[in-house]
């Protein structure tokens, strides 16, 4: 097994992934969908120009000379609601009643807000002067035709999705979701609803890795337990090679009962094993059956998860098609020492909080590979990295924030 870096590792397993097909979906269920297409807009938003405010559309030179105690009076000519255009042309002298989003009149290059002015007899008292193009929304303000208002490779976030049909789009394209297979190994794990029984633990990573799958923006497609013979550990993963992606947990260390590396050889070819020099989640397998990419990770919970987070969120990124599919980090000032061996790049567990203007972050006192409670309060993980044995308290470190 060689030894080989996390940036490293995540670069060989990235350029082995592809994006899957694209398909098209409604806006309504696009939400969170890695975006497939740039978005260009074959609508100009608004697409006349409009009042901003209820009031009244007029000539700014009518105007000019207006004050709470020299109000200007105006005729009132017509009143336009949002959705209805005037049929008429405002002269010097004039105004028009306007709602917000109607469109302006023709003739008329301002509006005044309802609250400067006073109506009476036909009237309109304008206590307040305004310049050419005051308080209206000019066309194309928002979008012009022709604009590419959502660029491709990105998760549709709730404004976007607005603005999908701010252009009238009432579908879109976005990546397909990656179907991935998760298999468990190990004799002693055990399904949920069976009775604690000896030495034996409940099938946490599965549910787990399902979960972190489905936050990634995969499909996941659970295989139950192979149990630490090869027959059955290559029987799950054959079944598993239907799926886009496969990642099983436990079994790739160097005890007598990890089995996946054998297994996979039997299987089939280019398969690597590395020990990353991370901490936790050492081992790793990964490779393609096919044209099936393979994760093999390690059984710690803890390892198991940040393994994931390394490796295969970044992958399942890249097959929905998102541009950057590399773990995003912040800066937070660290608020206690922290020490280490060198030779490896640890992920601390740890709370981070935005504190007077800045983040900061508190690693979780146990870091053990088997302790899931401390990534279970954590919503961050400090980037240790390999080279350091000390970060004093006060200074930055790199964060990962986890979703
Ligand atoms: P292994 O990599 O198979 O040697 O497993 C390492 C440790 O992780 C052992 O203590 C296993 O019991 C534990 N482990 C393996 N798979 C799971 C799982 N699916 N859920 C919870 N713990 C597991
Ligand atoms: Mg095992």
């Amino acid at each position: 097994m060689s030894l080989i870096e996390v940036d490293e590792a995540r670069n060989i397993i990235l350029a082995k992934i592809s994006p899957l097909g694209v398909e098209k979906v409604s806006i309504n269920e696009a939400l969170g969908r890695v975006l497939a297409e740039d978005v260009v807009s074959g609508v100009n938003n608004p697409p006349m120009d409009n009042s901003a405010m209820d009031g009244y559309a007029l000539i700014a030179a009518d105007i000019q000379t207006a004050t709470p105690e020299t109000p200007v009076a105006l005729d009132v000519v017509d009143e336009i609601a949002a959705g209805y255009q005037s049929a008429g042309t405002l002269s010097t002298g004039q105004a028009m009643r306007i709602m917000t989003g109607a469109p302006i009149p023709r003739g008329a290059d301002a509006v005044i807000m309802q609250e400067d002015t006073e109506k009476g007899g036909g009237r309109v008292f304008v206590k307040d002067r305004a310049d050419v193009g005051e308080n209206i929304r000019e066309a194309g303000e928002d979008v012009r035709i022709g604009e590419t208002v959502i660029p491709a490779g990105g998760p549709l976030t709730p404004a976007q999705i607005g603005m999908l049909a701010v252009v009238g789009r009432s579908t879109v394209y976005v990546g397909q979701r990656p179907r991935v297979a998760i298999i468990s190994t190990g004799d002693e794990i055990m399904e949920l609803d069976e009775r604690p029984e000896g030495p034996c633990i409940y099938n946490s990573n599965g549910y787990m890795l399902m979960a972190q799958i489905r936050s990634a923006g995969g499909i996941p497609c659970y295989l139950g337990i192979a149990r630490d013979n090869e027959q059955d550990v290559m029987d799950k993963f054959t079944t598993a090679l239907k799926c886009d992606l496969v990642v099983s947990s436990g079994g790739v260390s160097v005890g007598d009962y990890d089995l996946v590396k054998a297994s996979l050889d039997k299987l089939g070819n280019e398969m690597v094993f590395w020990k990353v020099a991370m901490k936790p989640g050492k081992p790793l397998a990964f490779g393609k059956i096919g044209d099936t990419p393979i994760f093999g990770l390690p059984g710690n919970p803890v390892s198991s998860f940040v393994s994931f987070e390394q490796f295969v969120r970044p992958a399942i990124k890249k097959c929905l098609g998102q541009k950057n599919p590399m773990p995003g980090t912040v800066n937070a000032r660290l608020t206690r020492n922290i020490r280490k061996k060198a030779g490896r790049l640890h992920f601390l567990s740890a709370v981070v909080s935005w504190d007077n203007g800045e983040y900061t972050v508190t690693p979780a006192q146990e870091q053990g590979s088997g302790v899931l409670k401390s990534t279970v309060n954590a919503n961050g993980l400090i980037v240790f990295p390999l080279p350091a044995t000390e970060i004093a308290a006060g200074e930055q470190v790199a964060v990962q924030l986890l979703t």
